[in-house]
């Protein structure tokens, strides 16, 4: 019995996914198997990295460090700009079975559409190639905004499983976790401590004090409570820990209030809309 139950989401392809997991944006591959061999020495059960990040080979040195089962970890990986396109994409995702050293990842994403580059529908073809071959379980996207996302739909008539996305107080993505809804995709949050930057806000400080909690662990049940998958990142085994600490406390309809309130449309990554190469 692990000591903090998490809750798992159903996704549109039938598969599951927990709703809270564990991410190593920024994780100097020399650390990250320490610090997923943490996470799942504490309880999580999904992982969520990037080729970009560079720390597959560590990810995966971290997977094979615990008696975990590999079968009862989510995996998450995600390609790259500079690999956008049909061949470009299947080769990059055989690169990042290898350096992971797995057989399959749970769910492989386009990491941002790149709109300039116009090869999200084509790199999307490939990952419906790479689903149907068994190589990812489960196939979404992240940061696709709702025009990108209707194009696949419309091009491919696949839908993702799961976007990916920046969601946290300062920018709670209403229109599009409600667009996400209504086509049966999964909303995940990414940065929900806002890079870390929202855990000195003074409301949110408050709200934690009032439960006797920490700042990170109202964070993150405030996008749980919306319904979210969320993946945070920490390399303080401490923080680790407190941060799945999040099911046996509830936030008041007032907290709610006082969080929605921060709303700004305030990005701590770049817009989906203009960023690429
Ligand atoms: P988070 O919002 O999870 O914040 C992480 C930062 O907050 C780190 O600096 C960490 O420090 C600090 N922190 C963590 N827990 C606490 C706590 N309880 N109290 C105070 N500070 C804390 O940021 P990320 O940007 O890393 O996002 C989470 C994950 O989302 C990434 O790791 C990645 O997997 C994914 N992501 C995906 C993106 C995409 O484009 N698809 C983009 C960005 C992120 P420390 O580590 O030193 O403890």
């Amino acid at each position: 019995m692990l000591p903090h139950a998490v809750p798992t989401i159903e996704l549109n392809d039938g598969n599951s996914i927990p709703q809270l997991g564990f991410g190593v944006f920024r994780v100097p591959n020399d650390q990250a198997a320490a610090a997923v061999s943490t996470a799942l020495e504490t309880g999580y059960r999904a992982i969520d990295t990037a080729a970009y990040y560079g720390n597959e080979t560590g990810v995966g040195e971290g997977l094979r460090m615990t008696d975990v089962p590999r079968a009862e970890v989510h995996l998450t990986t995600k390609v790259w700009h500079t690999d956008l396109g049909y061949a470009a994409t299947l080769r990059a995702f055989d690169r990042s079975l290898a350096n992971l050293q797995v057989d399959y990842v749970d769910l492989y994403l386009i990491h941002w559409p790149v709109p300039s580059r116009d090869l999200y529908v084509e790199t999307w073809q490939a990952l419906e190639k790479i689903k149907s071959s068994g190589g990812a379980r489960s196939i979404g996207v992240s940061n696709f905004p709702q025009a990108q996302i209707e194009r696949l739909l419309t091009e491919t008539g696949t839908a993702p499983a799961v976007n990916q996305i920046e969601l946290h107080p300062w920018l709670p993505q209403k229109k599009l976790r409600a667009y996400d809804a209504r086509q049966n995709i999964a909303t995940q949050a990414w940065s929900p401590l806002g890079h870390g930057q929202l855990v000195t806000d003074p409301v949110v400080r408050a709200i934690a004090e009032a439960h006797s909690r920490d700042a990170g662990q109202v964070l993150l049940r405030w996008n749980l409570d919306l319904g979210n998958i969320v993946i945070s990142k920490s390399v303080t085994p401490e923080r680790i820990r407190s941060n799945i600490q999040v099911f046996d406390f509830a936030l008041t309809t007032d907290d709610h209030a006082r969080l929605a309130a921060l709303n700004a449309g305030k990005r701590t990554g770049p817009n989906p809309e203009t960023y690429g190469i």
